[in-house]
């Protein structure tokens, strides 16, 4: 990024560190490529002239509103220039038309209220300070002037202010597009409205984020003829299954356990709860309650917010009912049994669990036991139940347990949607798309396979969209940019996705195959991408694998692989509460259809995996027919506190968030771009006689080029256009002059 370009004793320049990521300096010798710098914290540094980036001593030191402004784009700079902005509160800055968003973590309302509205209303953009806001007025006036639908898509890590984000574009959108006057409550209301309900269940804290969303989201705001908000839709992806099951130290399960059980008597009586540490599902953890949040208030709330989207008072007792008897079967214990491999519920309290449970389920107390307790197994021969050992009862039951809680999550979103109401008559609409960015942790699994895997194809559309706006600004400014290449993730999405071959689906032939296991998965990956450039075998792993994402190489454990990927409900679960007396808990389970039943394995075998895959390119497919518009939110420390800016940190953030992938798709162009006039005002005084020639701005521009004898720049219409590095060899011959 950026050719060092004359770099000499006296130079100021940013030079790598551990501990900062870049440090700024002043060189004080310069020998073949090695380079002596003397760093603003006194050290010395010697450092190779690759690693050496020029400094712009020319910058405001309130920093510039756009990266494209910069002079010298390149990671120190960028780095920079959000630091000092972070420091003024100015928590917004563009690289062009992307939003980058960087969280204050603390409230600052004046930056949202309705007066902030009513100025961006219309304003071109850029005139004003960077904000979200902007971008939610550049997408509706694209989507009011030529009809054509737009998307916003919001990524990051966890906890850097994505869901906030999007509150804060529906808001506006809503202030935007709302009809007064038309009674009850508007579409855009009820969005809004819907996202207590949907962060009940959907949210939990992390270690990472308080209140940190389990899934993906995609509102699809549809307009009419008119362009008034007629519908709208929520998408979810991915909803994190095994949190119902799982928790550790110091994370919590999903917020609705914890509000239950801070109920009013009544309902806690109603549903026998008591405290969460009661609960095995819940005291895996210390964490039961949050700073800042009242279970027993944001029940109510919630049941409040249940009211206003239309789920009707049984819906709600059956909903609570419904994660009450989740609670209750995670108490459920078993033993060994009389034969061998069998198992028995374990003792009086495990059986007056059970006994709730299925209670509360409306089912057969014996089914639900028959259920937890054994198989059937269908042979061409004979139909034979077989007992399950402890540890398979107990497999058994946190299936159930997460089958049941995804599908009352599915059931909600259906029925928010529902009651939002859809347009099929619309004719275009605004998308946000609210979804985990890339994770790389210490061990990875399915779950960061297919985020990762969400975040390429993301990236691909990014780096596509980037490349296309930079050709487009060449050819507004009639430039030639014929040469400019560059390389995307095509190949690592092959990896993935390609079928057949690629790895989910060698992921679902091995989930076909009563046989194979983690480790014949493995070997066959080993065995397959022997030579792919992107799939690596880790030295020492038997069963590991690493993709070397856009982001960086990460390593997964497939021994989960396998489980995770199978989409699929024991019979034995599915017929049990098929057969629920309770009309709810037996419509999250209609009867499949008879075919699937007795057909053969292959042809209906249905997988977490390829059905994600699916829904990813029919996203892909909406996203494509809508003109994108980014916002990349960065995390800036994981204390979670205000006015704290780690920079080697938030470098990895714009790295995964192709913050700088766009920078590198810029710097094969044109990095630089200054208008005449800027131009003429810092470089004149490199050919004072073309100034004095009294010429037009734009020959001049020319005329110092020349004179200069910059290979490769350009001159637009407006403004001067130069390769990467081309700036720093102006500024070196102008310090000459100085
Ligand atoms: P994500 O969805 O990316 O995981 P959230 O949007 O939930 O993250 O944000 C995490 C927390 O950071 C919020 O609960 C809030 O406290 C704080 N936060 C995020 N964005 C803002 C903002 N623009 N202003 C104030 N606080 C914010
Ligand atoms: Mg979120």
């Amino acid at each position: 990024m950026g050719t060092p370009a004359n770099i000499i004793a006296g130079s100021h320049v940013w030079v790598e560190d551990l501990e900062v990521a870049w440090i700024d300096g002043q060189v004080t010798n310069v020998k073949g490529d090695d380079v002596e710098v003397h760093a603003s914290n006194e050290k010395k540094v010697v450092a190779n002239l690759s690693k050496i980036y020029p400094k712009d001593e020319e910058a405001s030191p309130d920093g510039v509103d756009d990266m494209t402004k910069l002079s010298y784009l390149h990671e120190p700079g960028v780095l920079h220039n959000l630091a000092i902005r972070y420091q003024l509160d100015e928590i917004y800055t563009y690289t062009g038309s992307i939003l980058i968003a960087i969280n204050p973590f603390q409230r600052l309302p004046q930056l949202y209220d309705i007066h902030v509205m009513e100025q961006y209303k219309g304003a071109p953009f850029g005139k004003l300070r960077p904000h979200v806001f902007a971008i939610a007025d550049i997408a509706f006036r694209a989507m009011m002037n030529e009809g054509r639908s737009n998307s916003i898509l919001v990524s990051g890590e966890s906890g850097s202010g994505k869901t906030e984000t999007t509150k804060m574009l529906m808001q506006y959108i809503a202030y935007l597009g709302g009809h007064k006057g038309s009674e009850g409550r508007t579409v855009e209301q009820k969005v809004l409205e819907s996202n207590p309900v949907l962060e009940a269940f959907g949210n939990a804290k992390t270690v990472r984020n308080n209140n940190s969303s389990r899934f993906g989201k995609f509102v699809e705001i549809q307009f009419d003829k008119y362009r008034r908000i007629s519908g709208a839709a929520i998408r979810t992806y991915l909803l994190e299954r095994s949190r119902v099951c799982q928790i550790s130290d110091p994370e919590r399960n999903y917020h609705c356990f914890y509000l239950l059980c801070a109920a009013p008597q009544e309902d806690i009586d109603k549903y026998k709860l008591g405290h969460p540490k009661t609960f095995h599902y819940l005291n895996q953890s210390n964490c039961y309650e949050l700073v800042g949040v009242n279970d027993a208030h944001d029940y109510l709330a919630t049941r409040k917010a249940m009211d206003i989207v239309g789920i009707s008072q049984k819906e709600q007792d059956a909903i609570f009912r419904v994660v009450a008897a989740i609670l209750h079967l995670g108490n459920v214990e078993f033993a060994k049994g009389q034969d061998i491999d069998s198992s028995v519920v374990k003792d009086d309290k495990s059986k007056f669990h059970l006994q709730t449970t299925a209670e509360l389920l409306m089912c057969n107390p014996n089914a639900l036991e028959d259920a937890l307790l054994k198989r059937v197994m269908v042979t061409p021969e004979e139909v034979i139940k077989r007992s399950l050992d402890p540890d398979g009862a107990l497999v058994s039951r946190d299936g159930l347990a997460k089958t049941i809680y995804s599908r009352l999550f599915d059931w909600l979103v259906d029925k928010i949607n529902f009651s939002i109401g859809q347009d099929p008559n619309s004719k275009c609409l605004i998308g946000v798309l609210d979804i985990y960015g890339f994770e790389s942790f210490k061990s990875n699994s399915f779950e960061q396979f297919c985020i990762n895997y969400t975040n390429e194809k993301l990236q691909q559309h990014f780096n596509q969209h980037v490349f296309k706006m930079e050709q487009e600004e060449y050819m507004k400014e009639e430039i030639d940019w014929s040469y400019i290449e560059f390389v995307d993730n095509q190949d690592v999405l092959d990896l993935i996705e390609k079928k057949p071959g690629g790895i989910i689906a060698l992921l679902d032939e091995a989930c076909m195959f009563p046989k194979s296991t983690h480790e014949t998965f493995s070997q066959k990956l080993y065995q397959t991408f022997k030579s792919h450039k992107r799939f690596i075998k880790p030295k020492l792993a038997r069963t590991d694998f690493a993709i070397a994402h856009y982001a960086g190489e990460v390593q997964y454990q497939s021994d989960q692989f396998l489980d995770k990927n199978k989409d699929y409900v024991v019979p034995e679960h599915q017929d049990l509460l098929t057969a629920s007396k309770c009309p709810f808990v037996a419509a999250l389970f209609p009867p499949l259809p008879e075919e699937t039943t007795k057909s053969s394995k292959t042809s209906k075998f249905s997988s977490i995996g390829s059905r994600f895959k699916l829904q990813l390119q029919q996203l892909m497919e909406t996203l494509n027919s809508t003109e994108p518009h980014y916002i990349r939110c960065v995390k800036p420390n994981h204390l979670l506190k205000p006015s704290i800016f780690e920079n080697a940190n938030i470098m990895q953030q714009l790295r995964c968030g192709g913050v700088l992938e766009a920078i590198k798709i810029s710097c094969a162009g044109y990095p630089t771009r200054k208008t005449f006039d800027e131009f003429l005002r810092r470089f004149g005084l490199l050919a004072p006689e073309v100034l004095e020639a009294n010429n037009d701005e734009r020959v001049a521009c020319k005329m110092i080029l020349e004179k200069m004898g910059l290979v490769g720049a350009q001159t637009g219409k407006t403004k001067i256009f130069l390769r990467a590095g081309q700036m720093a060899e102006l500024d070196a011959c102008r310090a000459v002059i100085l």
